[in-house]
């Protein structure tokens, strides 16, 4: 039988796996979801770093990680926790190790866990190409194992557990000669580890797989958990997963990034403990984060004990890698959807107001006007009646008075199934007033109704959308039903869409349901809908999360063909923020893309700073991709894919980069943004801001 990476793929089953301690605080098992972060000071800054682990402690950080760099930095750990038991602070403490296993060594006595990466704990970044035949690559591994083996005896031996912690930019040029910068290279170098740590029985582990590209980490992670499911079991169970996205940046598309990345992970059941990486202070992490477990967390818990559905069902052909979904290519009345067009974006403006309709239609054209890189590309609007629509004159109007103010996008209507006569006997001709018709049906709409709405559609030769309410479980069922009317009334221009509270499994359920009905090709509207919900993160992190996860995780999945969302008294905002979801999912850029690290005691300079200074030079630049990374030692590796890099290479001094390859050493910090610029300008990628 296949082995898969999650217990169910169509409910929110948490994966189980076995509990690890870290001090006092457990990971895994039954555990709930834990919360960490990482500091940003240097770590040699006594002071500076107790008062920050503090002021996490204080906002219920759970864990916190500081970067040990050295030896040097390794000695200051007993004087740390001096200073932390004197301040009665607990929280459990994890030294973050890249390249250096000595400082390692010294680690051990004074944290409860050690994060080793293990594409740069013994081997060194040098981005070689070289081909390794299996007799070398095999003496490499067991170089790598004798380096590595010391830290794991000492771990056993005092009962400090260790986070494999694997990253897509940092892979070792031997693995990347192998398996290449993809997520199979990215498990198969933390399996090389866990091989060591199993060899000498040590258990307490717990991995991560992270990348700033989104869809990369949540299929790292899956592929891993698959990969550890096909492995004999540790006792107690398989390892639990750290989870997060790196160098997700700042701002709102940090926490969009992350929100895509770890929330479909939590959505596949996936992860034990979240670090949300923002080049923020650390403390602005934590909200997020508790944002993402509290959903996931209430999910876990009202779906545990239940059977769950039949794995062998798979929604998509590879989780592993991304596909969109093949779909059929439609025209709406000037909107090309589904196909290879790109993932759309629409808005729902809901009722037309019966009064003030010049003054409605302002205020939104407006507020659109206001997104000027961002372009709105459908209208829906709610009837209460599917027999408006036989006034043709009022819709002409409506059209006119929408036209008058610029709001010139195809128009779909949603309205409520009707079974009426009067309906069933409407012959008209919508097709060039109106792109679709969206009619919402639940357990309750009879066939009938279906029926005659599908027939009303046919007639008018619009295509149909059948938005899907009620539970998960009735999903198939209604699947079943508009297909069956569809079929009955010769409608064969046909979308799909949910409207309920579990989006991404409701699309799931759908797609798969569609592929067993021999309707495997039909586009599926992605919805996300939240009655008052104003898209403001000023009150809550938790907004945004729900619409970053609802509609990027089944994007990930290459699911979706249009995004809409509803316009609530700010329509621009609500485009605004879809584009950035289909931008952190990795499928539309329309923005530049900042890959900014989150910084830590090795950063150079003043990340957010910095971040915010390059951004106000290059945010105009559609699609570029610019990472500032604040080290030399991991920022080459760690920026991944980007196409110009701005890295911390000494006090004041930066390197640029183009591509991996460097373009300029130690520029001055004060002449390095302009030099950026100039270095974009010589590399053809830059425009005048408009
Ligand atoms: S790239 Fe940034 S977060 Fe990573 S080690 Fe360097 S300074 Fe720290």
């Amino acid at each position: 039988m296949r082995t898969f990476y999650a217990r169910d793929l169509f409910t929110g089953l948490r994966r189980a796996t076995r509990e690890v301690k870290v001090g006092d605080v457990g990971i895994g098992g039954a555990n709930p979801l834990r919360i960490q972060s990482m500091t940003n000071t240097d770590t040699r800054d006594v002071r500076a770093t107790v008062d920050q682990i503090e002021s996490l402690a204080e906002v219920d950080c759970e864990i916190v990680r500081l970067t040990v760099p050295s030896v040097r930095d390794a000695e200051v750990l007993p004087e740390i926790r001096r200073e932390l038991a004197k301040r009665r602070i607990t929280v459990p403490l994890v030294a973050d190790i890249h390249f250096t296993p000595n400082a390692a060594m010294l680690c051990v006595d004074h944290v409860e866990k050690i994060r080793i990466n293990p594409g740069n704990y013994v081997d060194r970044k040098k981005f070689e190409v070289r081909e390794f035949s299996d007799s070398e690559y095999a003496v490499e591994i067991e170089k790598v194992a004798d380096r590595f083996r010391p830290l794991v005896l000492r771990c056993r031996e005092v009962g400090v557990s260790m986070r494999i912690g694997t990253n897509h930019g940092s892979l070792s040029d031997r693995v990347m000669n192998r398996f290449g910068d993809t997520p199979r290279g990215m498990v198969e170098s933390a399996l090389e580890f866990l091989d060591v740590c199993e060899s000498e029985n040590f258990y307490d582990i717990v991995f991560s797989m992270k990348a700033s590209n989104t869809q990369i980490a949540v299929q790292a992670y899956r592929l891993l958990a698959q990969r550890l499911n096909a492995r004999p079991s540790p006792p107690g169970g398989t390892y639990p997963f750290h989870i997060g996205v790196t160098e997700a940046g700042d701002s709102e598309d940090g926490r969009i990034k992350s929100a895509i990345g770890i929330g479909a992970l939590l959505e596949d059941g996936i992860g034990d403990t979240i670090r949300v990486s923002l080049t923020e202070h650390p403390i602005r992490e934590i909200p997020v984060a508790r944002a993402l477990a509290e959903r996931a967390q209430a999910r876990w818990t009202a779906d545990e004990g239940t059977a769950g559905t039949q794995l062998q069902q798979v929604f998509t052909a590879d989780p592993y890698s991304y596909e969109r979904r093949e779909t059929t290519a439609l025209e709406l009345a000037g909107l090309a959807l589904g196909g290879k067009e790109p993932v759309r974006v629409e808005l729902d403006l809901g009722p037309v107001p019966q009064r003030n309709l010049d003054a409605w239609s302002e205020a939104h054209a407006k507020s659109l006007a206001g997104q000027r890189d961002v372009a709105c590309e459908s209208i829906q609007l709610a009837l209460s009646n599917l027999a408006d629509l036989a006034d043709l004159q009022a819709i002409d109007s409506l059209r006119r008075t929408l036209s008058k103010c610029g709001l010139d996008q195809p128009l779909a209507f949603a309205a409520p199934a009707s079974d009426a006569t009067d309906v069933d006997s409407l012959s008209l001709d919508l097709s060039e007033r109106v792109s679709r018709l969206v009619i919402r049906i639940d357990g309750e709409t009879s066939l009938r109704a279906c029926e005659v709405s599908a027939r009303f559609s046919q007639r008018a030769g619009i295509a149909l959308e059948w938005c899907l309410a009620g539970d998960l479980a009735g999903l198939s069922a209604l699947v079943d039903r508009a297909l069956d009317a569809s079929r009955s009334a010769g409608q064969t221009r046909l979308l799909f869409s949910c409207s309920v509270p579990r989006a991404n499994h409701g699309a799931r359920r759908i797609v798969q349901r569609l592929g067993e009905r021999g309707a495997s090709n039909v586009p599926i509207v992605l919805r996300h809908y939240a009655a008052g919900d104003s898209y403001d993160r000023s009150d809550s992190e938790r907004a945004i999360v729900d619409v970053a996860i609802d509609l990027g995780a089944p994007l990930c999945d290459g699911i979706g063909d249009m995004v809409t969302l509803g316009g609530n008294d700010d329509s621009g905002r609500a485009v605004d923020l879809a584009y950035r979801v289909l931008q952190g999912a990795r499928l539309r850029a329309t923005r530049t893309e900042f890959i900014s690290c989150p910084s830590c005691g090795r950063t150079l300079f003043d990340l957010e700073l910095v971040t915010a200074r390059i951004k106000s030079l290059t945010e105009h630049l559609k699609g570029v991709k610019i990472a500032i990374m604040g080290c030399i030692v991991n920022g080459p590796g760690e920026m991944a894919d980007a196409d110009f890099g701005y890295v911390g290479s000494g006090a004041g001094l930066v390197t640029l980069y183009v591509g991996h390859e460097v373009f300029a050493r130690s520029v001055r910090e004060d002449q390095a943004p302009g030099r950026l610029v100039e270095l974009i300008k010589d590399s053809g990628r830059w425009v005048d801001p408009s």
